[in-house]
Formats: C-alpha cells, structure tokens, sequence
C-alpha cells in the first residue's frame, strides 16, 4: 500500500467503545448497529437472553448464564465507505480494569445511558476516564419508549455530574406510549416513531423550524410543547462545537429507543460523520506516533484465553497505531527485543473468525498466541524501537487463597491459573516462604468468573478462600528483611517475583510506617 492509499483507509477508520451501566442497552444497540452494516440477520438480544440464542457479543458461557458481559468482544463492519470498529466493554464495574484498557485502544467512546436511569454510578466513572484521556463522547440516551425523566432534566444531569458540556442533536416528541417522533434538531428534520418494519419516515422542516401544511402531528399539544423546548435549547443551550467534541469537552446527545430502533440510523450517520478517524499515540519515548507513519506499530490491550473452547488457543488483541498490518511480517516486540513473524493473524466478528491478511492503522487484530505477549506490550517494525505508554493497572484490594480441590490434578490447575493471570483476568500473588497461590482483583465477580473458567475451560475444580480486603505495598527488595512480616502484613511475591505487603488495614500500615521508618513502600508498581 502507498502513502497515499494509507491515508485514505486510515481517515476511513473509526474505532470506538461502547460503554455503559449494565442493562442500558449496549448489546441491543451494537447488534442494531451490526445490522446496518449487514453483519447480523436478525438482532434479537433481549429475545436471546431468554430462549438460548444470544447476542454475538456475549459470547462467553458465563456470560450467557448471567445475562452480563464480562469481556470486551471486537466486532467490525462497513457502512457508508467507513470501516468500523466497535469494541464492546463490560458494564459491571467488577470488570473496570477491562473496559480502562479498552478505552485506551480506540478513538472514541459511545455511551449508552437509560432515560428512566439517567447517570448511573458506573457512567459517571467511565465518562471520566474519557474525560481524563480528551476520548470523544457521544451520548445515546435509550429505551425513549418507555416512560422516562424529563429530557431537559437529563442534559441537566449530564452536565453537573460529569462536568462535560452537552448538545442535543436531537429532541424527543413524548416518551412511552406517547412517542411521536423526534425533533431532529441537526438535519432539521421530524423523525416519526412508528414500528420498525415500516421503514423510517422523516417530514422535513421549513426555514422557521416547524412542519410546513397540515400534519396530524401539529394537532398534538405535545408538538407545541417541543417546538418551545427546542427554542430554548437554542437560546439558552450550548452551541454545537465540533472542536469541542473532538477534545471531548462537549458531548452530542442523541435520543432513541435501540429496542425499536428508532433514532438508531439518525445517530449512526451523524456519528460516523464527527467521530474521529485514527489518531496518534504517545510512546514513553516521547515521540508521537502517526497513524499514517508507513511503519506497522501497534500494542496489545487485550489477552483472551479459549474463545473457541474447541481449540484451546489464546489471542492477543492489538490496537495498530500505525502502518499497515501484512499477514507474515516480520515485527520485534519492545519488551523482550524478540523478533517475530506475525502469521497467525484473525480478525473478529464476535464468535465467528476469519483469517486476515492486511489491516491499517485504527484496525484491531488477534493474534494467536503462544505465550509470547503479555498486555500492554507494543510491537512494530520501526526502525528505531519504541514503546506505547503503559495501560493503566489497577491495584487489587480484595485477596483469595486458591487451592486446587483435586491434588492429582496440579498440571492443570497451574495450567489453568498461569494463563487466566495472563489474560489479566486476576492478579496471581504466591505467598513469600510457602509459595502458596493467592488471587488478587479489584471486583469480587472476577474471583467468580476465575473459578468458574477454571472449572469449565481446565477442568480444574478450586476451592478459594476469601482473604478479605487488603492493601498492598511493594517494598524495595533491598531493603526486605523477612522478619518484617506478620499477620497483619503478609508477605508475597508478585508474577514478577517482586516482595510486597498485604495489609490487613489502615492500622496495620501506619504500625508499620512507625517500626520501620526508613522503609519506602510503594503502592504500584
Ligand atoms: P446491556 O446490559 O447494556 O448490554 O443491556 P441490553 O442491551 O442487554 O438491554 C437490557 C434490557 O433492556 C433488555 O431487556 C433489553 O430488551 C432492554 N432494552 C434495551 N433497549 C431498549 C429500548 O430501547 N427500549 C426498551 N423498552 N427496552 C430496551
């Protein structure tokens, strides 16, 4: 591929999460969205959820058992000459770490919110993680034909609990049973509801903003009532800024039902239009760099284990920040300063896979893996190496003690934990003098999924032991003494073989700071 060629894929990618509190509609929205770009035939999610045919994205079996998504899946389309990405995240917050290390792999976010909900706890953690990294927002307020808050009352929301400014692209007409349409503020047109098989009917707007002739529509108070909303929207309201959005200091809003699809192809197309294709990445090196820099560069924000149960395989997801991606190049990886040849590449449509040969800078891969990635890692074959900023890592605070039931079934129960911890699933800790295994995460859930992969994916049945919330302190192995460990601060080793602390408390932390005072404890890595 040239330079100029690239350039042209590169600006056609758009890459993006789609985030959101569990059960605001992010599965039923992606799969409205796949439809568009003709993956799927029918979407069906909630239907599925009941009757046994699920959702493509929800393609783990305990996801399926518990109707939540655990892992991010990756799923790509075309639709309007743009090569879409969307990764999906998981909404419990158990599984943050997961979703933090998605957002760092796209370009932009999508954020689902529910209108009888509005911003939900776990929202508000991750509108701010976009915030922090200047990610894009666009905001798909969902399930309009329920009964819900008042729209004006949910831009209120959104603007004093995330501290983002918001534009309505959009404004409903009634809500629940009373929905008639939207007020397309953007195309300046009305979006009529009515059942989805019917086809979207749009009645244009004339120069003063209101239907022109007669209009059942124009009969409904209701209409009055949104032709004054929309009037003060504009008086009062934000401006409409794409230098904003871009910076994500000002968040499109769109209203829409995703069950009915109704406002769905309205966000898309306009979505697609302002959301930002590629952009470049920042390397510990300092240097920036370009998507369309003819070298191949990437990094890995994502280890998945037995995807297909089948084979047993292991794949390592890579954001490409750069380049062109070629089956069978050669790259080196930044870390170990290894070469290697990447010729075992797929590209994903949530449970089904294809091999592929050729990706561009904003793409996600998988590779196949044989335990030569760790997450984080970056590969490239630039000429001078270079090294993608570090993911952020999450300290665990809650602790287990892990055994296998069986004791004739060590190999794959060691098995089993070495490469769910490399997945990055939990965190693996051994105890400093007996080497005995203890799990560390952030969400009690992870210990659940952990168990049960470990039965279902290694035959391994564990029996775990909650250890409690502890805090956890690396000391400088130089200044280890062994004698400094005690029941209420015990010590472990990390994956690396690194000497830390588990707390049992505050108290126990401070004791320790008063005995040893010269000792300097750090609480990552
Ligand atoms: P997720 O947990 O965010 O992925 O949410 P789902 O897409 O699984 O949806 C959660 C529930 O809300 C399901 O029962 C959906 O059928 C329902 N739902 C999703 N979108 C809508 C909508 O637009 N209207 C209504 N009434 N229900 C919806």
């Amino acid at each position: 591929m040239n330079t100029e060629e690239l350039e042209t894929q590169v600006k056609k990618r758009r890459t993006f999460a789609i985030i959101s509190h569990p059960d605001a509609g992010k599965t039923t929205i992606t799969e409205q969205l796949l439809l568009f770009g003709g993956v799927v035939r029918s979407a069906g999610t909630v239907k599925g959820k009941k009757s046994g045919t699920f959702a493509k994205s929800d393609w783990m079996e305990i996801e399926k058992k518990r109707g939540i998504s655990v892992t991010s899946s990756v799923m790509q389309f075309d639709y309007d000459d743009k090569r879409v990405n969307i990764l999906d995240t998981p909404g419990h917050e158990d599984f943050s770490e997961d979703t933090y290390r998605t957002l760092m792999a796209v370009d932009s976010a999508v954020m689902v919110i529910d209108s009888a909900k509005g911003i939900e706890p776990q929202t508000k953690k991750l509108f701010q993680i976009c915030k922090m990294r200047g990610i894009p927002i666009f905001t798909f307020i969902n399930k309009m034909d329920r009964d819900g808050r008042e729209p004006l009352d949910l831009m209120a929301e959104l603007e004093e609990v995330l501290g983002v400014e918001s534009y309505p692209m959009n404004w409903p007409i009634g809500m629940g049973k009373g929905l008639k349409g939207l007020y397309d503020i953007y195309n300046h047109r009305i979006e009529l509801y009515q059942k989805e098989d019917k086809g979207i009917n749009y009645v244009d707007l004339n120069d003063a903003g209101e239907i022109e002739g007669d209009h059942p529509l124009k009969e409904d108070s209701i209409y009055q009532e949104v032709l004054d909303e929309v009037e003060l929207l504009g008086d009062a309201g934000n401006t409409f800024d794409e230098a904003k959005i871009a910076t994500g200091d000002l968040t499109p809003v769109f209203f829409g039902s995703a069950l009915t699809n109704f406002g769905v192809k309205t966000f898309l197309d306009i979505y697609l239009n302002y959301a930002p294709a590629p952009q470049e990445h920042k390397t510990i090196e300092e240097t920036l760099i370009e998507p369309t820099n003819e070298h191949f560069s990437g990094f890995v924000f994502k280890i998945q284990a037995n995807m297909n149960p089948n084979h047993r395989d292991r794949i390592a997801f890579i954001r490409i920040c750069s380049g062109e991606f070629e089956r069978g190049m050669d790259v080196k990886l930044a870390r170990t300063e290894k070469k290697m040849r990447l010729s075992n590449s797929t590209q994903f449509m949530a449970d089904s896979r294809e091999v592929l040969e050729s990706a561009v800078a904003g793409d996600i891969i998988g590779l196949y893996d044989t335990g030569n990635f760790q997450i984080g890692d970056t590969i490239s074959n630039l000429k001078k190496p270079i090294t993608f900023e570090k993911l952020p890592q999450f300290t665990p605070e809650l602790f287990m003690s892990v055994n296998a039931k069986n004791v004739m079934k060590q190999k794959s129960f060691h098995k089993g934990i070495q490469q769910l911890v490399q997945e990055g699933a939990v965190q693996l800790y051994r105890s400093y003098n007996t080497g005995d295994y203890i799990l560390g995460a952030v969400g009690q859930l992870q210990f659940e999924v952990f168990q049960f992969r470990m039965l279902n994916e290694y035959n391994s049945e564990v029996i775990m032991t909650p250890m409690g919330s502890k805090t956890a302190r690396w000391i400088d192995p130089e200044q280890l003494d062994e004698k400094m460990s005690s029941s209420r601060n015990l010590l472990v080793k990390d994956r690396q073989d690194l000497p830390l602390f588990l707390f049992e408390n505050a108290f126990a932390e401070r004791w320790f700071a008063d005995k040893y005072p010269d000792v300097k404890l750090t609480s990552k890595l």
